[in-house]
């Protein structure tokens, strides 16, 4: 199935780039991302008009698609490159993936709720993006086409994953909300080598938890 995106879905999108760039996010290209990406694709057609505005929405299985300042803010703390190999945490509608896509990223991505991976999955593909989605525990990374130069996590971590750090490349950089219950620290990490690591707090922020394994489902 094609996707609609007609000039009211841009105009909307052009404001919102508008009102992210008031609220502080200054990186060009990520604003150009959330210009070119169209929001309302991964949510239901009858929530349109809450697409573009500037919250998290509900999309099914309790979870939400992030704010769209949380996705610009976490894209621009990234710094990615073009061609660069990111690992997300967290697919939940794959509106984040999409985003790094149109940053020319080469994205792998990991959701634990089934219901939502293959939303996602077929959202992203209706998208002609290149996001490959999994469908497993995040905690555990995707060691298969580990090292990543840049890991995003989108959910709120208990305490930052081993393997996470273990599939970072040296140099590598890991955006990740650190902290259980309502409220989280956006922290980022850029790993030097093994065992050395920069820590930068950027704000708080909300996110839904990071959940351990799910089994059978
Ligand atoms: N990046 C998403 C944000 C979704 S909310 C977007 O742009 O819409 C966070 C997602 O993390 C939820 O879908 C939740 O199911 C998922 N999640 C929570 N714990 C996880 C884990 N251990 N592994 C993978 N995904 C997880």
């Amino acid at each position: 199935m094609a996707i609609i995106d007609n000039h009211i879905h841009q105009g909307l999108r052009r404001q919102l780039k508008e009102e992210l760039a008031a609220k502080g996010i200054h990186d060009k290209r990520v604003l150009e991302a959330i210009g070119e990406v169209p929001r309302h694709v991964f949510m239901d057609s009858a929530f349109l008009q809450f697409a573009y505005k500037d919250t998290a929405f509900p999309i099914g299985a309790d979870q939400t698609i992030s704010q769209p300042f949380t996705v610009a803010k976490q894209s621009s703390l990234l710094e990615v490159k073009p061609g660069m190999k990111v690992l997300e945490i967290g697919t939940g509608s794959g509106y984040q993936s999409a985003v790094l896509d149109a940053l020319n990223c080469k994205v792998f991505s990991i959701e634990r709720q089934k219901l939502l991976f293959k939303k996602a999955k077929k959202n992203l593909s209706k998208m002609k993006t290149t996001v490959k989605v999994f469908y497993g525990d995040g905690f555990k990374g995707i060691p298969a086409f580990a090292p990543y130069e840049r890991v995003i996590i989108t959910c709120g971590a208990p305490y930052v994953p081993d393997d996470l750090l273990e599939q970072l490349v040296d140099g590598g950089i890991m955006v990740i909300p650190l902290g259980e219950g309502g409220d989280q620290e956006m922290l980022r990490i850029r790993k030097v080598r093994k065992g050395q690591y920069e820590k930068e707090n950027h704000g708080v922020f909300k996110f839904v938890p990071m959940l351990p394994d799910k089994q059978g489902i």
